[in-house]
């Protein structure tokens, strides 16, 4: 039977990426818009299970689309993964007579969905937010675009210090299981070699691929590895060693640049995509529809049931890594 949604709740779980301020705006928005309330859930499921709750009104959310991080704050919850947890988070929502949740979050934040919805039969959606464009159905995930720009930023730099001393710099990206940031953002950033987990290029061909960018007069060169990436099972800092022991001629420095991928203002796509997505969200509940996530696929707002957005499996581009082949030559 469908219910009727006439307060709904609203966190963002596991790690932050630039856009979920968007999304909040954007869900806050909507329920006012369909003069529903919206109650604000702090620090993700930890925040659910504390009752940690506030209401939200369109003011609430004024100043933050251009904000990156989350003003829900966000947490990892282990005592959400028990029963007892679970059963603690329910009762809150109920006395604040909660109906639905949208959760702003990664698949683990997903899966804690699906569980909940099946225990209480609770209506849920979710909005994937992370930099590391890896979950399945939809083509962007929030805050992917925003840490592109950041990463070619800092490469762009990292290049003028390359080229200034004839160096070779390992660069490495986000995306423990996703190469995903490494392969676009060494695309756009003219990178001569890209290491991601879903391909091992062998240190061999590391190695030829560098000696011949040498032959063809490159002074410099960027290489962008993944943080996942598995090239002969060694870390960014053994395939420095590595290349240091075989081609000497080289300087070569290792840049990691770690968790400044994730800050920063979100870039003018994923404002429109949070926005975009937090409607949807939002609207499908309304409809009487649960346990989605919403998703963008040719530029349109799709919906995936929340057990294949787990389950399935994002994979890489196969024409995009074709196109690195050709112009990293
Ligand atoms: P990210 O991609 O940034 O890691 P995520 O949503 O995948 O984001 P997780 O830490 O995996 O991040 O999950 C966030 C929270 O979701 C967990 O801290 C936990 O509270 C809840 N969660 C994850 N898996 C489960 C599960 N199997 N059962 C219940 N809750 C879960």
């Amino acid at each position: 039977m469908t219910k009727t949604v006439k307060k709904i709740g609203l966190l963002t779980s596991g790690g932050d990426a630039p856009g979920m301020n968007a999304a909040i705006r954007a869900v806050v928005r909507t329920c006012v818009y369909h003069n529903i309330e919206c109650i604000g859930i702090y620090r993700g499921y930890q925040g659910m299970i504390e009752g940690d709750f506030e209401t939200m009104d369109a003011r609430s959310v004024n100043n933050i689309i251009n904000r990156g991080g989350t003003i829900l704050k966000s947490a990892r919850s282990s005592e959400f993964r028990t029963k007892e947890g679970r059963q603690k988070a329910y009762q809150h929502l109920k006395n604040a007579g909660v109906d639905a949740f949208v959760v702003i979050g990664g698949d683990g934040s997903f899966t804690g969905a699906m569980i909940f919805n099946e225990e209480f039969d609770f209506p849920v959606m979710g909005i994937p937010g992370t930099i590391d464009n890896d979950i399945y159905g939809t083509t962007f995930t929030l805050g992917y675009d925003t840490a592109l720009n950041t990463v070619v930023e800092a490469i762009d730099k990292i290049r003028d210090t390359a080229s200034s001393h004839n160096r070779l710099f390992f660069v490495e990206v986000m995306g423990r299981d996703a190469g995903d940031i490494a392969l676009n953002a060494g695309i756009g950033a003219g990178a001569e070699e890209i290491l991601i987990p879903e391909e091992d290029l062998g240190l061999e061909r590391l190695l030829e691929s560098l000696e011949s960018s040498r032959k063809r007069g490159k002074t410099s060169s960027i290489v962008v590895v993944a943080e996942g990436d598995k090239t002969a099972g060694k870390s960014v800092f053994e395939l420095k060693e590595y290349v240091n022991e075989n081609l000497p001629d080289y300087d070569v420095r290792v840049s990691v640049l770690g968790h400044m991928q994730r800050g920063g203002s979100p870039s003018c796509y994923d404002r429109v995509l949070a926005s975009r997505m937090g409607v949807k969200a939002v609207e499908t509940l309304l409809d009487g529809k649960s346990t989605y996530m919403v998703g963008v696929a040719c530029d349109k707002m799709i919906l995936t049931p929340l057990e294949d957005a787990v389950k399935g499996k994002s994979e890489i581009d196969q024409e995009l890594l074709r196109v690195s082949d050709i112009v990293t030559i």
